[in-house]
């Protein structure tokens, strides 16, 4: 029998209760049973990937091509599993599936209700989890806080799943947040007792409440939340915020929530979960590393967010390069006003992440020319691969009429252009070429070196690629596709030659990066600018010639 725990939140949200929901996924796995994930999203877009990022953060890709919330990256992350299609329902999708059973005459005249037709679509895609996983335990999250109105159906379908399933395959955990009163000094636990009364009047007594707080949580309120709330004192979790995110499964675990989970579960595991990997993986994370500075040039820095998986994926492989990264952010609009050139020039390398549109394209533009004229490593990720092939593009040609079409419709040379397949279509959502692709490696290049492998796959989100009319003439002058989809039609990575470390993917490397297993791209990037710190290699090249413009800060127009 599949056993489920349904996560709330309470009180206010971005408390980190995805990451707590992972965190408990890890002990559970370490406990040798496996795990299922979905996480419930009660605003009314099918899913997120027509959100902007200020509004949504990362939008964040599953192997099977599913655009969803960035949770889902902690899932992975954390748990160390692939999501799917079925790991992220929005309302917008419930809805949409609804409708169109309904046009289609399914329901045979009847009146189309939120209970049971809403709710029991919402059951039907958290039974879907279990039925594609065959997993022993899921994990359902709801989005948001409770008193939401737009949550409102899903909470009444969990509601509903204990009537279903009984109380001995349920598991309600509701994660709350705790004030700190600055004047008195204290922590304050009343709004989650209003929460938990806000949870109790539609029908769910919640099993377990986790407590997040940013200071200590003294006992006595922990017995307070236990007696108002009608919880053991045990089932009441205090977790203050972690200085290392990794570490939150080890907290959890020595306050023994996978222990009353398992009890209350009645789940046959071992006795002890197997955390020995990751202690030493906290440990190593932990011990003092000499400072990296890595700038991401990208122009929604102010909501970092937005740039979620990227900034973990440069964590994790600080860690295996014995550095601690520090990330330098940096507002592309601002190089294309001259400002924060001063931010660039202290960085051991640069990453220009993915994107869209045309807003601070040409500050990308700027950051990989001072990347590659400078020889400072450079990583491009989807939008800053296509950046990096504009740039060389232009210097290649000593023309500035090079660009993208998306962000030029009439450029004289589309080094990027539209796919095939993207110029006929007219709806924008879930419409990219979206998922894992496979990449075939060219021996030698720096690409097969990093990954040691001949064939790899990796997770895609975009409309443009490389026009390959432009091949020829860039590999004569150092570029060199080391990348390509199988049938050789795709370039999937560039790098250029000469360079200490110069590369950029079409796909999205950083959504594969766990951990404890960095990957392999970030890896080897991550490895170059620790060269460039040691060495300082390259940094007074003379600027190369055929660049448009007077120096590396010039503006370079596209038009
Ligand atoms: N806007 C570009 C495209 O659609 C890049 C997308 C991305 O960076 N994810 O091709």
């Amino acid at each position: 029998m599949t056993k489920y725990i349904f996560f709330t939140g309470g009180v206010v949200s971005s408390v980190g209760k995805g990451v707590t929901a992972a965190a408990l996924g890890r002990l559970l796995k370490a406990r040798g049973l496996s795990v299922g994930v979905q996480k419930l999203d009660p605003y009314i877009n099918v899913d997120p990937g027509t959100m902007s990022p200020y509004q949504h953060g990362e939008v964040f890709v599953t192997e099977d091509g599913a655009e969803t919330d960035l949770d889902l990256g902690h899932y992975e992350r954390f748990i160390d599993i692939n999501l799917n299609q079925v790991s992220n329902v929005t309302t917008g999708r419930v809805y949409a599936e609804v409708i169109g059973r309904e046009r289609r005459g399914d329901y045979l005249g009847g009146t189309i209700q939120v209970i049971p037709h809403i709710t029991d679509e919402i059951k039907r895609t958290i039974h879907l989890v279990a039925k594609t996983s065959q997993a022993d335990v899921i994990l359902i999250e709801v989005g948001g806080t409770v008193g939401d109105i737009e949550s409102l159906p899903f909470m009444e379908a969990l509601r509903q799943m204990r009537s279903d399933l009984g109380p001995e395959n349920t598991l309600y955990v509701h994660v709350t947040f705790l004030p700190y009163i600055g004047a008195s000094r204290e922590l304050k636990t009343k709004p989650t007792q209003h929460s938990v009364r806000e949870l109790r009047g539609i029908g769910i007594h919640p099993d377990v409440i986790i407590a997040r707080a940013d200071h200590d949580i003294p006992q006595e309120h922990i017995n307070k939340i236990a007696l108002f709330c009608d919880v053991p004192a045990r089932a009441v979790i205090p977790a203050k915020t972690s200085d290392i995110l990794y570490s939150i499964p080890l907290s959890l675990r020595e306050t023994g929530l996978d222990d009353f989970v398992i009890e209350r579960l009645g789940l046959n595991t071992v006795a002890k979960p197997d955390l020995l990997e990751w202690q030493a993986m906290i440990e190593e994370m932990r011990r003092p590393k000499p400072i990296l500075k890595i700038g991401i040039v990208g122009k929604y820095v102010e909501l970092q967010d937005a740039y979620m998986s990227v900034k973990e994926a440069l964590y994790h492989a600080g860690t295996a390069n014995h550095r601690q990264v520090e990330i330098v952010w940096i507002q592309s609009g601002d190089l294309e006003k001259g400002k924060s050139w001063e931010l660039l020039e202290d960085v051991d390398g640069i990453i220009v992440p993915g994107g869209f549109g045309e807003r601070g394209i040409e500050g990308k533009i700027m950051a990989a020319r001072w990347a590659r004229e400078k020889k400072i490593p450079y990583l491009g990720l989807c939008l800053g691969m296509q950046v990096m092939c504009i740039e060389f593009t232009r210097y290649v040609l000593g023309n500035d009429d090079v660009n993208s079409t998306e962000f030029h419709s009439q450029t004289e040379h589309p080094v990027i252009s539209l796919m095939a397949d993207q110029r006929d279509l007219a709806d924008m959502g879930g419409t990219m070429r979206l998922g894992a692709y496979p990449c075939q490696l060219v021996p030698g290049t720096k690409a097969a070196k990093a990954y040691n492998k001949e064939l790899v796959h990796e997770r895609h989100r975009h409309r443009w690629e490389f026009n390959n009319n432009y091949r020829e003439i860039l590999a004569e002058r150092g570029m060199v596709f080391s990348g390509l989809s199988p049938d050789g039609r795709l370039v999937e990575i560039a790098e250029i030659a000469g360079h200490p470390f110069m590369l950029g993917s079409q796909f999205h490397p950083e959504f594969k990066s766990r951990p404890n297993r960095p990957h392999p791209l970030f890896k080897a990037f991550v490895a170059a600018a620790v060269a460039h710190q040691e060495t300082g290699s390259g940094e007074d090249t003379a600027v190369t010639p055929k660049t448009p413009g007077e120096n590396g800060r010039s503006k370079v127009t596209s038009s």
